[in-house]
């Protein structure tokens, strides 16, 4: 089975939402998108591994996504019962980052080169052991698509599917470069 298949076969396993898929042509590492990160809404930045600035430059995602030319985009999606309904947001992350682990575990037992990029701040341990000491687990964290300077929506109508799924839903998208 090509490299293809084989991710194919694995997401449909984990059973995402929604799927897209694209090239990586045109893919770019925006400065606006860490500055988004840096006005710090979702109470990150600075407090992970995982995030700004830590998780390194824009620039060395980018150079490091020249060595795929393909992207599979997977997404999970919530129905909120009003815009406040954040135990929805919630368990919608929290479905996300399990199935989006268990795709990135699968793909580490294969022998093909990735790149996976989540949603969000890393949520592997109940703290994050950052800045004072290393990543606990710096095989098994995963830096978001905002984080290395993607635009999400862009990536998401690329790969043929929402980025909005419309009033009251919420939606969390990693995607994986091979
Ligand atoms: S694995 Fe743990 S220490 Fe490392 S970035 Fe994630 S939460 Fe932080």
């Amino acid at each position: 089975m090509d490299t293809k298949a084989v991710i194919d076969q694995l997401v449909e396993q984990v059973g995402f939402d929604f799927v897209g898929e694209c090239t990586t042509e045109g893919f770019r590492t925006q400065p606006e998108v860490r500055n988004m990160c840096a006005v710090n809404l979702c109470q990150h930045y600075d407090k992970s591994w995982s995030c700004p600035p830590a998780c390194g430059d824009i620039e060395e995602y980018e150079q490091r996504m020249r060595a795929f030319d393909q992207c599979v985009v997977v997404q999970s999606v919530g129905q909120m019962e009003d815009p406040y309904d954040f135990e929805t947001v919630m368990e919608t992350a929290a479905t996300q980052d399990d199935k989006f682990r268990k795709l990135v575990k699968q793909l580490q037992e294969q022998d093909f080169a990735f790149m996976p990029l989540g949603a969000g701040a890393c949520m592997l341990c109940k703290e994050c052991s950052y800045p004072d000491a290393p990543c606990r687990f710096p095989d098994k964290m995963v830096v978001s698509m905002e984080a290395s300077g993607l635009v999400v929506n862009e990536i998401c109508t690329k790969a043929g599917i929402a980025y909005n799924h419309g009033e009251n839903t919420i939606s969390f998208t990693g995607c994986v470069l091979f």
